[in-house]
């Protein structure tokens, strides 16, 4: 078995382990810890993924005839001047971040996901990555979903399910890609990813050509505490490697 089947397979096992964690904390609050069609936590956040789950997810879109969607709209966000990034142009990527790209980095994380449809659905929803899994499930939206409390929650305290088996499975899962795939563990954003994963050649192309701003292109090591409650408040960003260069 190839290397990278074993990884899509190993992924979307730890996948499946999220899902499970949704249902066993959706039958302890009595209700779904999300309601579909709300997407407000898309609204406010452009997610981060490792290199692997744009590959996966790029061979899952295909499979679903979703690709050639995806990678429009992600190179459309590419491309689109936001008024987030006021140092659009001109900037240097390098291993090393400026206040002034670390800031736009942030503020470029605080967009609309571009995957986020009209009707409020997820286009890529069978290939989203860990960290949409992990919302409302391994980490709270305490304070900030719109659902009605379930069983055991008050307005302002909503469950979260702890999985550390499944934390475990999760950090085993990076341990060994670093240690066998190291480009395939770096995190980006996740239009960023799946836009390289599907055209790497444009891709270098753009990039070559200074037409997306550095902080779509930089990754960053989120490292897995995005998608955990206790580690999630510990959060601190370490060194941001360049996707490009590390590819
Ligand atoms: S990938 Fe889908 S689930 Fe994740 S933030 Fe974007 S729209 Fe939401
Ligand atoms: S705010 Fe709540 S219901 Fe809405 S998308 Fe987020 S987790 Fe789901």
């Amino acid at each position: 078995m190839s290397e990278m089947i074993r990884a899509f397979q190993t992924l979307r096992q730890l996948y499946d382990g999220f899902a499970g964690a949704e249902t066993a904390l959706g039958n302890s609050i009595g209700r779904s810890p999300c309601m579909s069609g709300c997407g407000r936590c898309c609204e406010v956040n452009t997610v981060q993924c490792l290199t692997i789950e744009a590959m996966n997810a790029v061979s899952l879109l295909t499979g679903l005839g979703k690709l050639r969607k995806a990678v429009d709209i992600a190179e459309g966000w590419l491309l689109e001047h936001h008024k987030e990034a006021p140092s659009y142009e001109g900037m240097v990527v390098g291993r090393f971040l400026t206040p002034e790209l670390r800031e736009e980095y942030t503020r470029i994380s605080k967009l609309p996901c571009p995957f986020l449809q009209a009707d409020k659905r997820c286009l890529i929803h069978e290939a989203r990555p860990f960290v949409c899994r992990a919302y409302g499930v391994t980490r709270t939206t305490s304070g900030f979903c719109t659902r009605p409390p379930g069983k055991g929650e008050t307005l302002t305290q909503f469950q979260y399910i702890q999985a550390p088996e499944l934390k475990q499975d999760v950090d085993a899962f990076r341990a060994w890609l670093k240690r066998n795939h190291q480009p395939w563990v770096v995190s980006g954003f996740l239009p960023t990813l799946i836009y390289r994963a599907a055209e790497e050649k444009k891709f270098r192309g753009l990039v070559r050509d200074n037409r997306i701003a550095s902080a779509k292109i930089i990754g960053v090591d989120i490292d897995t505490t995005l998608m955990w409650q206790p580690q999630l408040e510990k959060l601190q960003l370490g060194v941001m490697p360049d996707l490009v260069a590390q590819s």
